[in-house]
């Protein structure tokens, strides 16, 4: 056997996007080529509708890894690149299967084949048959049974204009668009659990996702901020290139604490935050702030305190989680890394100068009201002078 494999790379809603089809396509094929940078000897195809990799064998299980990591990727496959020649193909499938038949008494298998190039003489019903037919002469009296329903081993052929790919695996991508198709945004990051679910939901959705975290250190010690330069490179790791800016907070949380309603705190901090943030996005080129709330998780993300926050800034708010639960947030949490690094004990900015009964329906012109009494620009301004700016993919 060849010690070459090629990776047949699937992506899925790049798809439906008629013209600018080339541009999706394009950026995917820049981030794998990220993601597998440091590894020799690769070389890239990209024939309609898919990215082909060819690779050693011996990268096989690196590669998988890697392109795990890469929104815009539906799935993938290794499998060998060959003639579709029916003798040869059905000759790989009975290497293929043959050790699968050593431990068990029967197999139900069967051919799935997809035929881009329609240039190709036979239907896949007829490759199906052919290639079927010479491993079942082969392997039938081994207890192999075709079965096309339940076939517990398939063998997958893709027949396409200029390359035929056998293989008999799949693996799942992250699906969604690929990162840098969709623009920057910033995300709010604290160092919970949601908010990183946010943010890698974004990236999913093709946005490159800078970061903001409000520190409060002189208060709450150095453990919010490597919690969350933590979790900025782990959602950083599904896209590079993204900024983490660190805002010391401390004044101004101090400030609504001494001179504003106690009941009100949380909201006013919120709208700080919004405030600076989409200052920062302006700044820097973000279109849009992403945050983890969701509807009505705690008492400021009831409906009037979300619109509340909402109206400080002119950019859009991005709330991926909006209308999920907090179970199905956490498994998402562990799914992609950053659970265990959010549950680590941590005093949070907000909880820890948190009123005895936090308003839950705020209204606007009350919350203006205590804001004229800090002078909450000058404490802005101040802010972002001192804010500190870091290259996540230095960390
Ligand atoms: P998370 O798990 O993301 O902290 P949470 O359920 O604890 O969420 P809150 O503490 O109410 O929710 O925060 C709501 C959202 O506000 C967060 O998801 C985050 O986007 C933003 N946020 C809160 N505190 C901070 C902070 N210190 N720095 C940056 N963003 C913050
Ligand atoms: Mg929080």
């Amino acid at each position: 056997m060849t010690d070459r494999r090629t990776v047949l790379i699937r992506y899925d809603e790049i798809g439906l996007k008629g013209g600018n089809r080339k541009f999706f396509e394009k950026c995917l094929l820049r981030n794998i080529k990220r993601v597998l940078s440091g590894t020799n000897d690769i070389i890239y195809r990209s024939p309609r509708g898919r990215i082909l990799l060819d690779i050693p064998a011996s990268l096989g299980a690196e590669c998988t890894v890697r392109l795990k990591t890469v929104p815009g990727i539906a799935s993938f496959s290794i499998g060998i690149s060959m003639a579709p020649d029916f003798d040869a193909m059905a000759d790989l499938g009975v290497q293929w299967i043959e050790p699968a038949l050593e431990s068990v008494s029967s197999l139900k298998f069967c051919v799935k084949t997809r035929r881009s190039a329609k240039s190709f003489p036979k239907t896949s019903p007829e490759v199906n048959f052919e290639v079927g037919s010479r491993i079942m002469t082969k392997l039938s009296s081994r207890g192999l049974t075709v079965n096309i329903k339940e076939a517990e081993y398939v063998l997958e052929i893709e027949i396409g204009s200029s390359e035929t790919v056998v293989f008999d695996n799949r693996e799942p991508g992250l699906r969604g668009l690929p990162v840098g198709s969709s623009g920057n945004v910033l995300c709010l990051l604290s160092g919970g659990i949601d908010s990183p679910v946010a943010a890698f939901m974004m990236a999913c959705r093709g946005c490159r996702v800078h970061f903001v975290f409000f520190d409060n250190q002189p208060f709450l010690g150095r453990g919010g901020y490597d919690k969350v330069l933590s979790l900025a490179k782990k959602i950083n790791h599904f896209q590079a290139r993204g900024t983490l800016f660190v805002v010391p907070f401390q004044d101004m949380q101090a400030a609504i604490r001494d001179h504003c309603n106690e009941e009100n705190r949380i909201v006013l901090y919120r709208r700080m935050m919004y405030r600076i943030a989409g200052e920062i996005a302006e700044r820097h080129g973000s279109m849009a702030l992403v945050t983890g709330e969701a509807m009505g998780q705690v008492a400021s993300q009831t409906l009037e305190n979300l619109a509340a926050v909402s109206c400080v800034t002119s950019l859009s708010v991005f709330r991926p989680l909006i209308g999920m639960n907090k179970e199905s947030i956490i498994s998402r949490a562990k799914e992609i890394g950053t659970y265990e690094t959010s549950i680590e004990p941590q005093p949070d900015c907000c909880s820890v100068f948190m009123p005895k009964n936090p308003v839950t329906r705020s209204k606007i012109p009350f919350l203006e009201r205590d804001e004229e009494k800090i002078p909450w620009q000058e404490l802005q301004d101040d802010a972002l002078t001192r804010m500190e700016i870091i290259k996540v993919d230095d960390l």
